[in-house]
């Protein structure tokens, strides 16, 4: 089948040509033609599938017929994210090269008056966030009584992001004479229900099976001790283990907090990273996700909010810092490699209490996921949940000192938390902001003027010859703690040997 057998107009048929795509994918397939005749279509598949085509190129075709009067949108498209609303602009205006349309994208961070302009011009396509749309409704700027065709994107990270009350509030705003294209990966019942008030006698197009990982995907899970700074030293070692292969990764985390960690982590061991979370401003999440798609930086950190949806081609690697708290989230993760064909590594970091969130993902996903290096049983006894990991007279040096300076400063986490209040605070803010790229690379910079000793190897990791642990020279330390001001207090990593040594009682 190709393009042409769908009924799209030649117009939209030349800009499809002039992306260089020639065959549809099945989501493209299967709901396009339907979409086309005005039927409602309930769409599940998940990101990397081309699902944002299958909706984008029928309304094109559509929208070729009539034209947009002030305020009074023809089309709207809801996302539950910033960055996957900018995402489907971009579409609109690939695929839209030969039509004139007028889009307007309402989402945070960008000001009314401008948004409100192009209100008035009167928008063939809107894209719009709930909260902001709403927003704009209140203030009267908005009539949602003339849009032909409502699109919900990604309907189950609106569940998960709380804005379901919000889509409902929408829906019943715009006239039921509508034509409703709705997207989600997974069809939780709470995801059902709403396509069952909703939408009008839907085509349904299922591409892969609710929670299917690409087969072109090596999951593998990895052990570690429980504590964060266990996890990150196998993180880091995986990394180095995977050089070869790594062109660039998404490493995610449950909770924003874990973002800002990581990365400032990780920049101290210079690895090439950037992070990516909610409380960013719009324009720096922009910039760190346009140098990660350019291949500028190759390593980003990030939260599922941050990161849902986001149109990043060709991704090597997904780490998992943390096993997610929804297993969907496994599947929305592991989506982000081994896209349209290409193979994908995915590593997941487990730690003892994670049993419970890595069952459910293996019942989700139908089957049990390979260790790389033997099971949690492997994991020594005195390295339980309970206790962090006891230093005396014999006991072996951990590799990440940096790490143990930060166990010593007093920053033990809280005993696990329950799954509902870590999900209540997976957005909460960070305790410390991340630091825009221009400070990242001048702190990068900085170092390395202080030490100027870098030259060639690998992108963002030091040049010379690998040592048998990872610990950061002695007088780097010193150096990128000042540059870095981690605030390292008393002994920090210098920690005199007769300290440890554990008292006789
Ligand atoms: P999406 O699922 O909409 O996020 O799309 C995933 C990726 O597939 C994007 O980079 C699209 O540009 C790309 N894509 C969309 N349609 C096709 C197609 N028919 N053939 C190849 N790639 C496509």
């Amino acid at each position: 089948m190709t393009f042409a057998d769908l009924g799209l107009s030649p117009k939209v048929l030349s800009a499809v040509t002039d992306a260089g795509y020639t065959k549809p994918t099945p989501i493209q397939a299967g709901a396009i033609p339907h979409a086309l005749m005005g039927k409602d279509v309930l769409g599940i598949a998940q990101t990397g599938t081309g699902k944002t085509a299958a909706f984008v190129l029928p309304m094109i075709t559509r929208l070729e017929k009539g034209r947009a009067r002030a305020r009074m949108p023809r089309t709207l498209i809801l996302e539950p994210t910033r960055e996957l609303a900018a995402q489907v602009e971009e579409n609109f205006v690939k695929y839209g090269k030969n039509h004139k349309l007028n889009i307007a994208l309402l989402i945070g961070g960008v000001s009314f008056d401008e948004q409100d302009k192009k209100l008035e011009r009167g928008a063939d396509v809107l894209i719009a966030t709930p909260g902001r749309l709403l927003d704009h409704r209140e203030r009267g700027k908005l009539l949602l009584n003339g849009v032909e065709i409502l699109v919900i994107d990604e309907a189950d990270r609106m569940l998960d992001m709380g804005f379901i009350p919000d889509i409902e509030r929408i829906c019943e705003m715009i006239p039921f004479t509508r034509q409703t294209l709705f997207f989600s990966a997974t069809m939780p019942p709470e995801i059902t229900k709403l396509t069952e008030k909703f939408l009008h006698a839907p085509v349904r197009v299922e591409v892969a099976r609710a929670a299917t990982t690409a087969s072109t995907v090596t999951q593998r899970l990895v052990k570690s001790a429980p504590k964060p700074w266990d996890k990150r030293e196998v993180l880091r070692n995986l990394i180095r283990a995977e050089a070869d292969e790594l062109k660039n990764a998404i490493i995610f985390c449950n909770r924003k907090v874990e973002v800002s960690d990581l990365y400032k982590s990780l920049l101290k061991y210079e690895f090439d990273a950037g992070a990516l979370h909610g409380d960013m401003d719009q324009r720096a999440r922009m910039a760190m996700l346009d140098s990660f798609r350019s291949g500028k930086l190759k390593l980003l950190v990030a939260s599922d909010v941050a990161a849902r949806g986001l149109d990043i081609p060709d991704v090597s690697h997904v780490f998992n810092f943390d096993v997610p708290i929804h297993a969907e989230d496994y599947v929305h993760r592991i989506g982000r490699t081994g896209r349209a064909g290409r193979s994908g590594k995915s590593f997941t970091i487990v730690t003892r209490s994670d049993t419970k969130y890595l069952d459910a993902i293996e019942k989700l996903i139908g089957q049990n996921i390979e260790w790389l290096d033997g099971d949690l049983s492997t994991v020594v006894a005195s390295e339980s949940d309970d206790e962090a990991p006891r230093r005396g007279r014999g006991a072996p040096r951990r590799a990440g000192r940096k790490d143990e300076g930060e166990r010593k400063r007093g920053r033990r986490e809280s005993p696990a938390k329950p799954a509902e209040e870590m999900l209540a605070d997976a957005e909460a803010p960070a305790a410390e902001a991340v630091p825009e790229r221009s400070e990242r690379k001048d702190a990068i910079k900085a170092d390395n003027a202080a030490r100027g000793s870098r030259s060639g190897g690998a992108k963002g990791e030091r040049s010379d010859k690998p040592r048998n642990d990872d610990r950061p020279r002695r007088e780097d330390r010193r150096r990128r703690d000042d540059d870095l001001n981690d605030g390292t207090v008393g002994f920090g990593d210098d920690m005199p040997a007769f300290m440890l040594i554990e008292a006789k009682v």
